[in-house]
């Protein structure tokens, strides 16, 4: 089919730079870890669910560095901690859960107050690193890719930090492609624009609607037997929250003429496959 309509995908592997860390989201700590770094209390606290990718990067980020790294956890402590939760463990996180009407308040001054007087001072990472320093931080992957001939540049969206980085770190001559993972995917523009904190060229941001396949970590059938057809025939493994979706919504579009012979599209492999551990063992065939 590529082929035939004359486009061509090659895909940035940010899944292989580590096993257990998805890629994106070591880029979007870098900027926070350097002000920790340079900080006196080299402590680092941020936030996120029991099945956190962001909170497994920093706890890992923090186990490489020497800086300690505070997870405060959405929702009372379970009987059994999942996967994710012990390697930050591992990592030598430390764990504070709260419960779940104290977490939507995490971001308010009075919260953010309680916790430096518990914990001492420490540098705040919001949650999935949505900030413009989580944005610049994403940016960085723009340089993996210098001196690559291509015309588009695609990747999953779930806060759109990711996607706001490659908007800021992209030539003007480049689409950026957003496949949102989540249902309600319509403030993605207004994120970007946030994120950026200027008003950024709309007709270089393309979005992929209606690819969330139910909503976020919802999956079906389809989408599953496209991960197997992906791994038989590229040998590429997918994740179903985040990477299947953005490569089902680029090869859809190419077959659907969305884009024009000749184009070359790079998308962005943004990792997160421990996830696909959750799947019934003979789900995958990798
Ligand atoms: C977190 C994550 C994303 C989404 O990144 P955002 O910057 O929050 O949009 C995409 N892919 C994978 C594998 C992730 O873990």
């Amino acid at each position: 089919m590529l082929l035939q309509k004359q486009v061509s995908v090659s895909v940035l592997r940010l899944d292989t730079i580590n096993p257990v860390v998805s890629g994106n989201k070591l880029f979007k700590l870098h900027y926070f870890l350097e002000d920790c770094m340079a900080s006196d209390h080299k402590t680092l606290l941020t936030f996120g669910g029991a099945w956190s990718n962001h909170l497994v990067a920093t706890a890992y980020a923090g186990s490489i560095t020497g800086i300690r790294t505070i997870g405060i956890i959405r929702g009372e402590r379970p009987a059994t901690l999942s996967t994710t939760l012990l390697q930050c463990l591992e990592f030598g996180m430390q764990l504070k859960f709260v419960s779940r009407s104290v977490y939507t308040h995490k971001s308010t001054p009075e919260f953010v107050e309680s916790l430096s007087k518990e914990v001492g001072p420490f540098t705040l990472v919001p949650e999935g690193g949505f900030d413009a320093k989580g944005a610049r931080g994403a940016a960085l992957i723009m340089n993996l890719i210098t001196g690559i001939d291509h015309t588009h540049i695609c990747t999953a969206c779930g806060t759109a930090t990711t996607l706001a980085g490659l908007m800021m770190g992209s030539p003007k001559n480049k689409t950026i492609i957003g496949v949102s993972v989540l249902k309600g995917d319509s403030d993605i523009e207004e994120r970007v624009n946030a994120l950026m904190g200027t008003g950024y060229d709309q007709l270089q941001l393309q979005m992929l609607t209606g690819y969330h396949f139910g909503g976020y970590a919802k999956k079906t059938d389809q989408l599953i037997a496209f991960m197997n057809q992906c791994w038989k025939q590229y040998q590429l493994p997918l994740d179903f929250v985040y990477t299947a979706k953005m490569f089902y919504a680029i090869m859809e579009s190419i077959r659907l003429n969305h884009f024009l012979p000749g184009s070359k599209i790079i998308c962005l492999h943004t990792g997160g496959l421990q996830g696909n551990r959750s799947l019934p063992v003979d789900t995958l065939l990798y």
